[in-house]
């Protein structure tokens, strides 16, 4: 079987051609695929600088110099699973509990294929409709999840609104779309509302990993845990491109600085090769925040990360 491989830069120059996630083809819906990119552009769950429903043009439009083989791990993806990028979710930008439902029934009808999907949001209240979708598919309380931010997320409101940036994992724990015993949030740090905001997530069982247990540190160690922790069983991976410090990624809404390094996201991500990673989604990356494009080119990296250690990659000798 031939499978769909990116765009070369040798067959079209690098800055011309689709503007697809890698210049893959693109495909109106998931019939035949093993994996789809899913641009998610909504930005009406932000609380501070606005701009990431522009995150999945970004990230497509830095994402052109990803080669298709993983050097480190030697991961060829391209040569494992069929992939294609389905374009972008049509949301409501004018009404928020509808784009929500509107995510929700797009990923039913993907997930309806046997086919994972890598998300380009968009900011992170586009994981809850994600996750709601998965649910159904996993069973509730069965997905295990491994979120890096700067942020817990666990707001009960905002703005007296249930269903935000800064809520959905409250919710997805309410709702028990996530077992919270196999939940790891890493990079978490900053200025709270209360000294106990990180302490709710804590009550739950999901293990927290403050950026400061990060700092000076590798995190292939922790990572040996999390696996531990959380193997066994399905995990989805959502990484919100402000758990990594502004100066690496400038380009989002909600700054945290003393953050993770490029380096430890790389070892997060890759550090989740055998788990049984059923989705993943990198979000909050804002282009007009962004001068140098380097935070949606990190983001689309991530993204490769993310597909590279996808069960069933091969990795050649
Ligand atoms: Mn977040
Ligand atoms: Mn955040």
């Amino acid at each position: 079987m031939a499978f769909n491989q990116p765009l070369g830069g040798n067959e079209m120059p690098r800055f011309a051609g689709p503007g697809t996630f890698m210049r893959l083809p693109s495909q109106e819906n998931a019939q035949g695929l093993d994996v789809a990119f899913v641009g998610v552009p909504v930005d009406a769950g932000t609380s501070n600088r606005p701009g990431a429903r522009y995150g999945p043009r970004g990230v497509r439009s830095e994402s052109v110099m990803i080669r298709p083989y993983h050097m480190a791990s030697r991961a060829a993806p391209f040569d494992s699973l069929q992939a294609a990028d389905l374009g972008d979710v049509p949301i409501n930008t004018y009404n928020l509990p509808k784009t929500v439902q509107i995510i929700e029934a797009f990923y039913d009808a993907i997930l309806a294929h046997p086919c994972k999907t890598l998300s380009i949001g968009g900011d992170h209240v586009i994981t809850l409709p994600i996750l709601r979708a998965h649910a159904k598919k996993y069973g509730k309380g069965t997905i295990g999840l491994v979120h890096v931010d700067a942020h817990a997320d666990v707001n009960d409101d905002m703005f007296g609104e249930k269903v935000t940036h800064g809520t959905w994992l409250r919710r997805a724990v309410e709702e028990k779309l996530i077992d919270p015993l196999r939940t790891v949030q890493i990079g978490l740090r900053a200025t709270g509302y209360a000294a106990d905001d990180f302490d709710w997530s804590r009550r739950q069982g999901i293990r927290v990993v403050q950026a400061e247990e990060c700092w000076h540190r590798s995190l292939g160690p922790l990572m040996d845990q999390v696996r531990a922790r959380i193997g066994g069983g399905p995990v989805y991976v959502s990484f919100d491109i402000d758990g990594l410090d502004p100066s690496y990624a400038p380009g989002t809404g909600t700054p945290e600085f003393a953050g993770l390094t490029t380096i430890q996201g790389y070892e997060i991500v890759r550090g989740c090769h055998g788990l049984d990673v059923i989705g993943g989604d990198l979000v909050e990356v804002s282009p007009a925040y962004d001068a140098s494009g380097n935070t949606a080119m990190l983001g689309a990296n991530l993204l490769y990360e993310m597909l590279c250690v996808l069960p069933g990659v091969k990795r050649r000798d």
